[in-house]
Formats: structure tokens, C-alpha cells, sequence
């Protein structure tokens, strides 16, 4: 029997102070909870015994330093997406904000589909994201399966006080007897069974003397419940399957509803963060704890004492990322790897976070974009242009300026000596003169743009075009251009080839004119068009990348997901590159004059150099 009442003296429900934050600004209904919690003391007297442990190893401890503690809780089964970043920056973002510690907590209680694998390329994502679990001198790193010894014991617990019970109908019939949404649920024939029978049966169910399915067990809470999942919910089932990290210690495991809240309050977590699905899951959470943390009369006489310490942790439920254009569930990932429509986790096209480093997606426009969303009550879903825009915001800082031409066309200077060559410089970001100026090569033929001339101009167009014959019939000369942080040229014809193709453009150029020197500001000219030398340049492999899937929504309603992709989602072109590239490192940004933000992505094995992905364009090409 229950002697302690449900609730904290001091704490604000839960529900309450979710009411409480509806009139702020919606990002801020979890820190106005947090504030009105550091405000009441709500988690003051907690003490902290240093490690996750139960009542036992915190009692009597020095108060916990952290005045807030939240955790980001994987569950090692796949690679971060965008919406894991969404969650790191608001539980990591919290913590350092209130003087707290952020868990980071491997939700490993599942031994199916979990690996190291994964642990690694996650602690990889949360540190490449800018966050750490380094708190007050102590690494937060844990794994919810150290916790299964502390788990079983609580099970055994549950049980003795009379919250549990083995139930040995098929999963069809406890289905059956659950009831719906209209109608309450029929207790189990074993509901009844006294308490040293269903130590019995678990003892055994651990010892491994039963088959998968033969047995499960139940918290006894209430059949006729409102809410389903308070429905006697299964809290532990037999699993004979090693765990990647307690290997075949166990043939029975957890449920996630049972292990989240217990993992929660060995680590002391005041506020623990979750998406809006789990909303329902929330009296289960309070019950469990409170059944936990509670000191119990048997009987006999006998009291049980509390396993865990109070004031318990309080769930909290915010909206989940969903953004345009991606799909953010990792089964549906795995499905996109595993069908090979993409190249793996780390294609620069997926929303995962080791795509989108390869990408050329930076941290700081990460949190740019969470800081920018905000945390919502209510699931709604953000525009991909918004993700792009936060990008393009902190590449436009970072990126040095280089100069690339992707579809390359060749330009003959005529009148410039053949053995010539002279140095141009170039800023090395507009709007950064401390960042300096580098030099670029000049010489004879150059690479430009295919768009950057047109045989036939149309009204308006001022790039390069030939000589040609007015409507009044007279001739007229070809456009003069100025060739950026180099002279200006005037246009006198090109070359085909037997197939009709431009191949060549010539011109001729002003030696006078070269940018920077005295005078070269008399030429007036209407068009600036970028090039690189021809001789020097760097021939890379750069891809241009676009959405994923072409719908906003992708497998909205009954349609195949797949049938949603975006058949044209890579571009691969062969660009001419400016000759300081070719030692570009993997991982730095730049932005290609006129045509976006790049990354340097891989060294080619043959020519030692980078091949270059896009980030982002220089404007939203979406929005028409
Ligand atoms: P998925 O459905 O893609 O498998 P998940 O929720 O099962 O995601 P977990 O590894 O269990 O993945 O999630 C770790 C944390 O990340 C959880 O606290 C979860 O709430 C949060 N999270 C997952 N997806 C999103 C999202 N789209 N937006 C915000 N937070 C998310
Ligand atoms: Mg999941």
C-alpha cells in the first residue's frame, strides 16, 4: 500500500506548468518551466552521489552541483538525422544554459539492431554538433544496459510490493482482453497470482527456462483505464538474443516504457525531454516512479523502502522536427540505404548529420536552425528552405571566396602574348579585408562559363556575344565584358565544331584595363563574368546537389515513399577550378564565386586532389 502521496511538495505538475508556458512565446514553454522550477527549489535538495545509482548511493551526498540535469538518449540502431540535432541542441543547449549537466545516455535495451557501430558514429554527431558530456569533472557517458541488475531488481520490487504480476496468455490474448479506445480492457486469469508465484515465474523467466512469448511481465495498474497504456503495460519479456554489450547475460529484457523512466532517475535528470508521441506514455512514466520511490507497508508488516530517490524526474514533451522535402525516421533511412537508392548513411543528399558534414552543412548553421524553429507544443513542419537559409546565413561568414566554372567553355585572348602569364588578386571575402587577397593566374585562354555567352543575344543579356547585324542592317561590335579581378575584353567571334557546338569564344583585351591599376575604372562596361586560367587550372569532380525527394511531404497519404524521390537529387560536372583548390582539405568550405557554397569533400587516390559537394546555392532556387 502506497504511504507516500503521488506528487512533489514543491514541484510544479506537470501538466500545470505546461499551462503555465501557453501565453509565452512557444520556444520558450520549456525554459519557463525550468525557470519557475530553479525559481520554487523544485530540484534543490537533491543530492548526487557522484554516478547514477539509486536512492542508496545518492542519499546522504553532497547536494548535486548541476542545477538542472537533461540527457539525450539514443538508441544505437542507426545514424543521427537532422531531427536528433534539433533535440542534442535543446537538451545540451539547456544544460549549459542553467548551469546543468546534459546526459549522454545509450538507450541499449533492445539487444535486436543495436551496435557499437552506432555508438560511435553518434558520440561522433553530438561532438561534431559542438556538444560534450563533460560536467563538473565527471564524463556523463552511460549506457541505459548497465542499469539492467538495478532494472530486475526493480522488477522483483514491483512485484513483491504487488505492482507486477507474470502474465501467460499469448500476445493474441492479451490483445483481446486489452479492450479499446471505447471499451475498458478484461483483467488476465493470472492477474490474481500471489506474489511468491510470480517471483517464481520471473526468477525462471530469467534463469531461462521459458520459451519467447510463454510468459511476460505486468504492471497491475488499471484494466479499465482511459488511457491504454495504463492498461497493465508489459514491462519486461523474454528476448533470448545477445546484447552488444551484456552478450547473452540476459534472455529477458525491458520494455522502453519500463527502462526510460527508471534510466531517467538514476541519473538524477530533473527535466526529461521527449517528442509528443510519448505524451500518452506520461502517467506510466509518474506511476512507475512513484511506485519506485515510494515506501511500501506489506502485509506482513514488513516496509519496503523506495529505490529511488525524489523528487523524480518530470517528462516533458516537445514537438519533433518534421521538415519538408526528407523524411526523419531512421527505419525509413535504413530503407533508403538498403535499397541502395542512395550511397550510404553518409550521402551527402540524406538528412543525417554524417551526411550533411559531407555535405558542407556546418554545426553552427545547425544551431543556428534550432535556436530559429524553436520548441513548439504542436507538431507542424518546417520548410527545407529554412534549414537552407541558416546555412547559407553561417557559410556566408565562414566560406573563403573562390572562383570555379561548372560548365566550362573555352575563351581565346587573340591579342595577348602566348608566353605571358600575370597574377590577378582576388579578395578573399568581400566583406572581410583582413582576410586578405590571393593571387590568381592570367594567360592567354581561359576557362568561362557556357552561359556566359550566347551567339544570339537576347534583349537584356550582357555577357559576352559577337559582332553581329542589327535590324537597321548595320554591323555592331561584340559585348565588352570585364573578366572579375582581371581586364576587360571585347568579344570578336567563336569557333563550332562539325556538329554545331560552341567550342571556342575569342576576344581581344585592353592591357590597360587589368582591375586595380590606374585608369582601368574609364572602362564602362555592363557585364562582370568570372574565369580561371586555362593553364592552371584544377580539374575536379564537383556535384550539385538538390532535394531528396521531390514532394514536400514525401509518402503523404498512401503513396511509396519511393516513388517520391527526386530522380534528379545529383548532378556530377567536371569544373574548372582555381589553381589554389587543388590543396583544399576535406571539410573546408568556400564559397564558388556566383555559384554557391562547396565543401571539399574527398581526396581523389590518382591526382591527390579534392572532389567538391554543394552545400547550398547562393539564393533559394526553390521559392518560385
Ligand atoms: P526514429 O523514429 O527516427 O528512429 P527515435 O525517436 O526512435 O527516432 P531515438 O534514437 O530513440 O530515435 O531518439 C533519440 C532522441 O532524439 C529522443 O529523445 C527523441 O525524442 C529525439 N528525436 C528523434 N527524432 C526527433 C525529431 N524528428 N525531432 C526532434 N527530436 C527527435
Ligand atoms: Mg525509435
Amino acid at each position: 500500500m502506497s504511504k507516500h502521496p503521488a506528487g512533489r511538495p514543491s514541484g510544479v505538475p506537470a501538466a500545470q506548468a505546461a499551462q503555465a508556458g501557453t501565453p509565452l512565446p512557444a520556444s520558450n514553454f520549456i525554459r519557463h518551466i525550468i525557470d519557475e522550477d530553479l525559481a520554487r527549489g523544485t530540484n534543490a535538495a537533491r543530492t548526487w552521489g557522484g554516478a547514477p545509482g539509486p536512492a542508496t548511493a545518492h542519499a546522504g551526498q553532497p547536494v548535486d552541483p548541476a542545477k538542472i540535469r537533461t540527457r539525450f538518449p539514443p538508441e544505437p540502431n542507426g545514424y543521427l538525422h537532422f531531427g536528433h540535432a534539433k533535440s542534442i541542441c535543446l537538451n545540451f543547449g539547456l544544460a549549459r544554459d542553467y548551469g546543468g549537466a546534459c546526459h549522454m545516455r545509450f538507450d541499449d535495451t533492445n539487444p535486436e539492431k543495436e551496435g557499437q557501430e552506432y555508438v560511435d558514429a553518434i558520440l561522433d554527431a553530438v561532438k561534431w554538433l559542438g556538444f560534450g558530456w563533460d560536467a563538473f569533472g565527471t564524463e556523463h557517458l552511460y549506457f541505459a544496459s548497465d542499469y539492467f541488475d538495478f532494472m530486475y531488481q526493480a522488477a522483483e520490487h514491483l512485484i513483491e510490493a504487488g505492482h507486477a504480476y507474470v502474465d501467460s496468455l499469448s500476445a493474441q490474448q492479451m490483445r483481446t482482453l486489452r479492450g479499446t479506445l471505447t471499451e475498458p480492457g478484461k483483467p488476465s486469469p493470472y492477474r490474481e497470482r500471489g506474489v511468491a508465484e510470480n517471483l517464481g515465474l520471473f526468477r525462471g523467466m530469467r534463469a531461462g527456462r521459458f520459451a519467447e512469448g510463454e510468459h511476460v511481465l505486468r504492471a497491475k495498474i488499471d484494466m479499465a483505464s482511459p488511457n491504454i497504456n495504463l492498461r497493465d503495460p508489459a514491462i519486461y519479456r523474454i528476448r533470448k538474443a545477445a546484447h552488444h554489450r551484456t552478450g547473452d547475460a540476459w534472455c529477458i529484457y525491458p520494455m522502453y516504457t519500463y527502462a526510460h523512466p527508471i534510466e531517467d532517475a538514476l541519473e538524477n535528470i530533473t527535466h526529461s525531454i521527449c517528442t509528443l508521441e510519448f505524451e500518452d506514455q506520461r502517467p506510466f512514466y509518474d506511476w512507475l516512479l512513484e511506485r519506485l520511490s515510494e515506501s511500501t507497508t506489506l502485509p506482513d508488516g514488513r516496509i519496503l523502502d523506495g529505490l529511488l530517490l525524489r523528487p523524480v524526474p518530470r517528462q516533458y514533451e516537445f514537438a519533433r522536427l518534421n521538415l519538408t522535402y526528407v523524411v526523419l525516421s531512421k527505419r525509413k533511412l535504413i530503407e533508403l540505404v538498403e535499397e541502395g537508392l542512395v550511397e550510404g548513411w553518409d550521402d551527402p543528399r540524406m538528412p543525417t548529420l554524417v551526411g550533411a558534414r559531407r555535405r558542407g552543412y556546418t554545426p553552427e548553421g545547425f544551431r543556428l536552425f534550432a535556436e530559429r524553429i524553436g520548441v513548439a507544443k504542436s507538431d507542424s513542419w518546417i520548410d527545407y528552405a529554412t534549414l537552407e537559409e541558416c546555412m547559407r546565413e553561417d557559410l556566408n561568414e565562414r566560406a573563403l571566396r573562390r572562383i570555379a566554372v561548372l560548365d566550362p567553355l573555352k575563351l581565346v585572348i587573340d591579342n595577348y602574348p602566348e608566353a605571358l602569364e600575370e597574377e590577378c588578386q582576388a579578395p578573399n571575402h568581400p566583406q572581410k579585408p583582413d582576410w586578405g587577397r590571393r593571387s590568381v593566374p592570367f594567360s592567354k585562354e581561359l576557362w568561362i562559363e557556357r552561359e556566359d555567352f550566347m551567339e544570339a543575344p537576347v534583349k537584356g543579356y550582357f555577357r559576352l556575344f559577337p559582332p553581329g547585324v542589327n535590324a537597321a542592317g548595320e554591323a555592331t561590335p561584340g559585348s565588352r565584358v570585364r573578366l572579375r579581378y582581371g581586364f576587360v575584353i571585347e568579344c570578336t567571334g567563336f569557333d563550332k565544331d562539325p556538329a554545331g557546338r560552341i567550342v571556342a569564344v575569342h576576344c581581344n583585351y585592353f592591357p590597360d584595363s587589368k582591375s586595380g591599376t590606374p585608369g582601368s575604372d574609364s572602362y564602362k562596361v555592363k557585364g562582370n563574368i568570372h574565369w580561371v586560367s586555362a593553364r592552371h587550372a584544377c580539374t575536379a569532380e564537383v556535384r550539385l546537389y538538390d532535394r531528396l525527394f521531390k514532394m514536400p511531404h514525401p509518402g503523404a497519404g498512401d503513396r511509396d515513399l519511393m516513388l517520391d524521390l527526386n530522380p534528379d537529387s545529383v548532378k556530377t560536372v567536371i569544373g574548372q577550378l582555381e589553381p589554389a583548390l587543388r590543396t583544399a582539405k576535406p571539410g573546408e568550405h568556400y564559397q564558388f564565386e556566383r555559384h554557391g557554397y562547396f565543401v571539399a569533400d574527398r581526396i581523389d587516390p590518382v591526382t591527390g586532389e579534392p572532389d567538391f559537394n554543394r552545400a547550398v546555392t547562393l539564393k533559394d532556387t526553390w521559392q518560385k
